[in-house]
């Protein structure tokens, strides 16, 4: 479980978070859905101790990690722009990962295996990044998070580079991962369609608040607010 308690980030003037208060079941995929600007990615960057909030909280699991460093969270991450090491195979990108959980080489490379072919790579292993297309990539990626066994899964438009038709299937197989994982996730958007599509619950923000947090059925017919209404019906 995860929790966002009353967070609050400013730069300068701006409150890129204003008292934002999200909490994430185990097991649940909730998506941040909101313009250019409001706040989803620095919501994203704080839980994932990449930034300090102002004020607020943020608890996983029960245990109070605001002042926990990023790498000791237990957080798998998954960017736009994935960071693939370019001179690495797509297997050791992803037993790269293993190795900061002290595995031993054999077994690693058994692992990595296994993800590449959870994510529908099995045969692509020895390429390299550039050897890859954009959605290609972008699963190599996803193994590589997925090889720490995370709490927590942050895939920050994960999916924004690739072109429609593999946007769509590469969301399906993420989302049946994530279930089959059973991973707590939280993925940040700026489609709708997306965001209805794939998550238990979507959390829309503007301006840095929380406009409503509701299943997708319920933000969609039953928006909390004139603001949710009008960006959930406009077309991208
Ligand atoms: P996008 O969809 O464009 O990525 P977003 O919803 O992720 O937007 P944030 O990146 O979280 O929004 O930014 C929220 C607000 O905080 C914006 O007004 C942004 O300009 C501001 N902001 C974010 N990071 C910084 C920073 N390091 N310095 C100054 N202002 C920042």
């Amino acid at each position: 479980e995860v929790r966002l308690e009353g967070l609050v980030r400013a730069f300068g003037p701006t409150r890129a978070l204003d008292d934002v208060s999200i909490t994430v079941n185990p097991g649940e995929l909730v998506a941040l859905l909101g313009p250019s600007g409001s706040g989803k990615t620095t919501a994203l960057r704080v839980l994932a101790g990449l930034e300090r909030p102002d004020q607020g909280r943020v608890v996983i699991d029960g245990e109070d990690v605001t002042r926990v460093s990023a790498h000791r969270r237990g957080i798998g991450m998954v960017f736009q722009a994935y960071s693939l090491f370019p001179t690495m195979t797509a297997l050791e990108n992803v037993a790269f990962g293993l190795r900061l959980r002290r595995m031993r080489r054999p077994a690693r490379t058994a692992r990595a295996h296994e993800l590449l072919e959870l994510v529908g790579l099995g045969q692509l292993a020895d390429r390299r990044p550039h050897q890859l297309s954009g959605g290609q990539a972008q699963r190599v990626a996803l193994a590589r998070a997925l090889a720490i066994e995370p709490r927590v899964l942050l895939l920050d438009e994960p999916l924004s580079a690739l072109d429609a038709a593999v946007r769509v299937r590469l969301r399906e197989e993420i989302r049946r991962i994530q279930l089959e994982l059973g991973t707590t996730t939280v993925f940040v958007t700026h489609d709708q369609e997306e965001a209805l599509s794939i998550a238990d619950r979507v959390a829309v923000l503007r301006a840095g608040r929380l406009e409503q947090l509701d299943t997708p059925t319920q933000i969609y017919h039953r928006p909390a607010t004139p603001f949710v209404a009008s960006f959930i019906g406009r077309a991208n």
